[in-house]
């Protein structure tokens, strides 16, 4: 008789969005005049640069060539976008990591579920609260989560609040964590950790042996000096973390797909007396499970690096944070508590007068026609906050801010 991961049957559906969704159809259907705002969303706006649209038309023409044609590619990604990577983010910021160690991705959201794969079932794992819930649900699916609890906690996960009380800086676990991942600039909160506090993470990884899994989906949104760009930039991270990068919100990829994943050749881990290489199972689990991202797709990402793509990147980053910073301003001037939007797309505000997160979207969305995202969908620590994006276009997110103002 079939068995199933029954793990699977312990994750609650995922209703955020849906419940989102929902209650704005119901508004529309009440009210069709409304000129309904969305600043809940977490996907980009901007058509893909020029340079990547002529990567992908070129490329697709080659391979219509019989000499141009391309099979199936090598499933770690091809040589040029690999060595394009590592001479661009890594290189030029005087970081050493090399395109073996790069493995090109269809997203970071497959390779943060999927790293899972090669862990053990019985590792501690902590998170950060609020928290992207990609990292919590794949470890429900693994079994390394335990129950989830009346309070809307895992009882094997070790959770790490990011808070107003803490400056959005979590503190080290008080039980020993063996997995850890961290998210900066991170998502939900917008909040970054500076070189020094990130470094506390990477001593207490080396120290502890564990691994830090970091996802630096929101690097190219950097805009202070003192921001890690990867967490490589900390001395004695290559012996501990795996970093997870992604086109998609750097240059428009969410829809055309690609990302990349840095295991370091140094980073081992102790079985039985013997180091064993993270990479070897990373490769491994790829290889056999992944055939690789189109051809097509790979040029597209490489043209990112072109100096027309870095403009027109820059171009559209800069658009997102204007608009994250209009928010930011609009709230901070009716006298709400705000961070992130300054090295984030994404603005986090508490909630005023003590209500919840859906209280407070309601409030928006039926008072002023403005739909955010209620942080407590992001973790239990998310309660009491809500998170605005800058994703949107500058028209809307101007009005959306006057309407702020008024209330
Ligand atoms: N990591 C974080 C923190 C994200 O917020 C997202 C997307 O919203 C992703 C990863 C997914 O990236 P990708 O589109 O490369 O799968």
């Amino acid at each position: 008789m079939v068995q199933l991961n029954e793990n699977y049957l312990k994750l609650p559906g995922s209703y955020l969005f849906s419940d989102i969704a929902k209650k704005v159809e119901a508004l529309k259907a009440s009210r069709p005049d409304a000129k309904i705002i969305r600043l809940g969303i977490g996907d980009v706006t901007r058509p893909l640069p020029k340079a990547c649209v002529d990567a992908l038309r070129k490329a697709a023409e080659e391979t219509g060539t019989a000499e141009g044609f391309r099979g199936y590619g090598p499933e770690q990604g091809y040589a040029f976008l690999r060595e394009t990577v590592v001479e661009h983010d890594f290189r030029a910021r005087g970081i050493d990591v090399s395109a073996d160690e790069i493995f090109i991705s269809d997203g970071a959201k497959s390779d943060t579920g999927n790293i899972g794969d090669i862990l053990g079932p019985d590792n501690r794992v902590a998170v950060t609260d609020p928290v992207y819930p990609v990292y919590v649900d794949t470890n429900v699916m693994a079994g390394r989560a335990g129950t989830l609890g009346a309070d809307g906690r895992w009882d094997r996960l070790v959770y790490l609040p990011c808070v107003e009380e803490n400056g959005f800086v979590p503190a080290l676990p008080s039980v020993p964590a063996d997995v850890i991942y961290l998210c900066y600039p991170n998502n939900p909160t917008g909040t970054t950790l500076t070189r020094e506090q990130l470094k506390v993470w990477v001593d207490y990884a080396r120290e502890n042996k564990a691994l830090i899994l970091f996802d630096a989906a929101y690097e190219a949104f950097i805009t202070e000096p003192d921001v890690p760009h990867s967490i490589y930039e900390i001395e004695g991270a290559r012996e501990c973390a795996v970093e997870f990068r992604s086109f998609s919100k750097t240059a428009g990829f969410t829809g055309t797909r690609c990302a990349y994943t840095v295991v370091p050749e140094c980073l081992k881990v102790k079985v039985g007396g013997e180091d064993v290489a993270l990479r070897r199972l990373w490769n491994r689990r790829q290889t056999t499970k992944f055939n690789g991202v189109p051809y097509i797709v790979q040029r597209a990402a490489e043209a990112v690096y072109t100096p027309e793509g870095q403009k027109e990147i820059a171009e559209n980053i800069a658009r997102y944070l204007g608009n994250a910073k209009t928010i930011r301003e609009a709230l901070l001037g009716i006298g709400l508590k705000v961070w992130g939007g300054v090295n984030s797309p994404y603005v986090w505000v508490k909630t005023p007068d003590g209500m919840t997160s859906w209280q407070f979207f309601d409030h928006l969305l039926y008072d002023l026609n403005v739909v955010g995202t209620p942080g407590s969908g992001f973790g239990p620590s998310g309660e009491g906050y809500f998170r605005l994006t800058g994703f949107g276009s500058a028209e809307q997110t101007r009005e959306a801010c006057e309407r702020l103002k008024k209330a």
